[in-house]
């Protein structure tokens, strides 16, 4: 049977409260945008024309009709969504310190994204897929938390490849040593795991990407790691190999989704090879990095993520420009 899907992505779909400048009485205005990494990933999939579902819970209230309505748009197969009757659409308020950097608030206590259970799973959508993609906010607390391992399960029934983004948010976790230990559970089952060096940290107690990789691969049946640095760029390594890729030069004016972007190019890359992970050789790694860094770059230059998600052309005439950040 032919896959319907490249990806089917498990996780948050949630709004994204940006700040927008203020208001004539000097009132901090904020934008509506629709958010959640994995919801990012597929909408950059989107952009480069391969076909995704997500399987997410959002409100039936106001903002997640919106969020229903993003998915439709991108192109995203919204099957897999259910609507929580009894929590409101999870929203996070984004916060940008002095040098642009992010902070969150989450309005999650829980929200709907939380309360996927087990038996909303459409596990045809995961039997339908090439590879299976998650995060870790549906791991912060249950009933997603066991709707995310028995997804996982389905996965790994059919032979997916798994990959997953850390994307560590420390203050929906109970306490760090929880989420290490819900992380490394997951990483039992996952084959491409994107992480910063933060996370690296949280996940070995080193940053340095030779000797925190080395640990994860004795640890955990990975076969790519790769680490992001935002404008540092980026590196790769597999047992066999490893590359590293400066960061673009570009305008950027939000640095939401850039990660995303990232990931989502990687997984174009790999769908498109179609090459076992094992094997795969330096040059060939590096050309991912150059291709997920320019799409990485290129949603910075925009406000938004989801819907701000570069073409593949864009993506090429960047990388001819080869203007990168020595
Ligand atoms: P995350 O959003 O997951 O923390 P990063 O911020 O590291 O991920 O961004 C992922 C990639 O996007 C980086 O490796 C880099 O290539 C690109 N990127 C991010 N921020 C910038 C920036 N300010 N300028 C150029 N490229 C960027």
């Amino acid at each position: 049977m032919h896959p319907t899907y490249d990806v089917v992505a498990l996780g948050e779909l949630l709004i994204d409260l940006t700040p927008s400048g203020h208001s004539q009485q000097k009132h901090p205005l904020y934008e509506q945008n629709t958010g959640g990494a994995p919801a990012n990933v597929l909408a950059c999939l989107s952009a480069l024309g391969r076909k995704s579902a997500l399987i997410c819970k959002v409100g039936d209230d106001f903002f997640g009709t919106a969020l229903h309505q993003s998915l439709v748009r991108a192109g995203i197969d919204s099957s897999g969504l259910v609507w929580s009757k009894k929590e409101h659409t999870t929203l996070a308020f984004v916060h940008l310190g002095q040098q642009g950097e992010r902070s969150f608030t989450f309005y999650r206590q829980p929200g709907a994204d939380q309360l996927l259970n087990e038996d909303e799973i459409d596990e045809s959508l995961i039997h339908k897929a090439r590879l299976f993609h998650v995060g870790t906010l549906s791991l912060t607390g249950q009933p997603s938390r066991a709707a995310t391992f028995k997804a996982i399960e389905a996965a790994q029934k059919v032979g997916l490849p798994i990959s997953c983004d850390i994307n560590y948010r420390e203050p929906l976790w109970p306490s760090s040593g929880k989420a290490k230990e819900m992380m490394e559970k997951l990483l039992e089952s996952v084959s491409i795991l994107k992480v910063s060096e933060e996370e690296l940290f949280l996940l070995t107690g080193l940053t340095d990407a030779d000797a925190g990789s080395r640990i994860l691969f004795n640890r955990f049946p990975l076969q790519l790691i790769l680490i992001t640095r935002g404008a540092q760029g980026s590196d790769a390594r597999t047992r066999q190999t490893h590359a590293t890729h400066p960061a673009f030069n570009v305008k950027s004016v939000d640095t939401t989704g850039a990660g995303d972007a990232f990931m989502g190019a990687i997984l174009d890359q790999l769908l498109a090879t179609g090459q076992n992970l094992d094997s795969l050789e330096q040059t060939t790694l590096q050309q991912w990095l150059a291709f997920a860094n320019a799409a990485g770059a290129l949603v910075t230059e925009r406000y938004g993520a989801f819907d701000e998600m570069p073409a593949r052309e864009a993506i090429e005439r960047c990388l001819k420009t080869n203007n990168v950040i020595r």
